[in-house]
């Protein structure tokens, strides 16, 4: 079962942000799916010490991420590696990772060109990606592509990586996170190990006719690391290789950057990426259930794709979590049933004391002395639109609802009408002390019940 690996690597990617690196690379990383079961999930330990560590001090933490991404009846198992021997041997498990052969090519076969559905909000980014890995170092060097996380930046650098290696296997490709990259230099130095010396480390990166460097603003603070990043980039970029960058912001944005740097990654082309609109978000995940052969209907499909509207990942972790639940219960297709199953966690927990978007206008209404037909109709008097936009305001920030389910609840209201209903009151909170007071007394009226 494919998305149980999905998940799986949806679920370290959560537990990476959420614990410490060092614990997450002792304790959570080697962990490996052995087999899910019954709903119990057999999860392989490195040694029995892991393994009660994990038991001691982490479970709460591992049970949380899986109820998040498995769902709350999963059941976890930690076998050490005596006991997984012995479940192997008594069963024959569903799933395995043990057996998945080791893949030379270090780009994600999966994040391809194909694979990559273009829309309004990352099609310029998409048309560079690909100007330059039809002609490597000729139209922009650098490459600088930025974006908020989990909209496509990593699958873009790996499609011109597994582009490259198809059309031109001699040429040379590196690809590294900045975090690899730093530590790779570090090592380099380091006198005590003469394994890795720093003219191996200049040749490694110096060689290559391509390099990508990934989430690049964890240079940032890194005097040094720049210092050197510096002297790789324009040794390259001197003997027309090209260099890729990517980054969680523009490069103005990245702090403590040395100017010199700063002015060397505009030098080329700045590209970024949006979030995709509902349309976009539909497409990738059609583009995903084709991928992944799942099968769910366009009904569910909408109602993912209304719900979650900022992040790929998160929309693909949903689709998977759908698609894993309906499978649980037998199902061969997943319908808008098993996605309202797989979102109600999620949105229970974000109702705070329990205000739901009714509530809420129902309080707005009373406080403003206005009827509910018109709070969510089409009169344009002040005294109307006023509380209208606070309704949509409050009911944003509480429920954390997508802008497209608020537009259905206000008469069906475009998207963006309700994002600028949203922002100017979240703006005129900060100047206008009536609407502050305002809402403190609506948040008052719903909390004391
Ligand atoms: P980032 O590096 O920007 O944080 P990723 O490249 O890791 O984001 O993307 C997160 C997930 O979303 C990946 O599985 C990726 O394949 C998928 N994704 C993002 N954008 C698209 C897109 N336009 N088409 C298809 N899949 C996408
Ligand atoms: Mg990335």
């Amino acid at each position: 079962m494919q998305e149980i690996n999905n998940l799986w690597n949806i679920l370290l990617e959560k537990l990476e942000l959420s614990v410490s690196n060092v614990s997450f690379v002792m304790w959570f990383k080697p962990l490996k799916v052995i087999d899910l079961n019954d709903n119990n999930l057999y999860l392989g330990a490195k040694s029995t010490f892991a393994k009660n560590q994990i038991l001691k001090n982490y479970f709460d933490k591992l049970k949380s991420a899986v109820d998040d991404v498995f769902g709350e009846n999963i059941e976890i198992e930690i076998l050490d590696p005596s006991e997984e021997v012995d479940y192997l041997s008594k069963n024959a498990p569903k799933t395995t990772n043990r057996d998945v052969e080791v893949n030379k090519n270090p780009f994600n076969p999966k994040y391809t060109f194909d694979n990559f559905v273009v829309g309004k909000s990352n099609q310029t980014a998409y048309a560079a990606a690909r100007a330059v890995a039809e002609n490597p170092g000729k139209h922009f060097n650098p490459l600088f592509i930025y974006s908020g996380v989990g909209l496509g930046k990593t699958h873009l650098l790996h499609a011109i990586g597994n582009y490259l290696r198809q059309e031109n296997s001699n040429l040379k490709i590196k690809y590294v996170t900045c975090e690899q990259f730093t530590n790779d230099y570090i090592e380099s130095l380091g006198s005590a190990s003469k394994t890795k010396t720093y003219s191996e480390f200049r040749d490694k990166y110096r060689s290559c006719d391509v390099l990508m460097v990934d989430d690049i603003q964890f240079i940032s603070k890194k005097i040094s690391t720049q210092e050197e990043f510096f002297n790789t980039f324009n040794d390259l970029r001197e003997r027309a290789k090209q260099v890729i960058i990517a980054s969680d912001r523009p490069p103005d944005e990245i702090e403590t950057l040395e100017e010199r740097l700063r002015s060397r990654f505009k030098q080329g082309l700045t590209q970024d990426m949006q979030s995709p609109d509902f349309e976009t978000r539909v497409a990738i995940l059609r583009k995903k259930c084709q991928i992944e052969k799942y099968s769910i209907t366009d009904e569910a499909i909408s109602l993912i794709a209304d719900r979650i509207d900022s992040n790929v990942r998160e929309l693909e972790g949903m689709l998977s979590k759908v698609c894993f639940l309906s499978n649980l219960i037998g199902k061969t297709t997943a319908d808008v049933g098993d996605a309202k199953e797989a979102f109600s966690d999620k949105y229970e927990e974000k109702n705070e004391g329990g205000s739901n978007a009714d509530q809420i206008i129902s309080a707005v209404c009373e406080y403003f002395d206005i009827s509910r037909d018109d709070i969510v109709g089409k009169k344009k008097s002040k005294d109307i639109v006023e509380p209208r936009m606070i309704a949509i305001y409050m009911i944003s920030e509480m429920l954390e609802l997508p802008l497209v389910s608020i537009g259905k609840i206000f008469g069906g209201r475009d998207h963006t009408t309700i994002m600028h209903a949203r922002d100017k009151i979240s703006t005129e909170i900060k100047t206008n002390r009536k609407t502050q007071t305002f809402i403190n007394e609506i948040k008052k009226m719903l909390t004391s019940g």
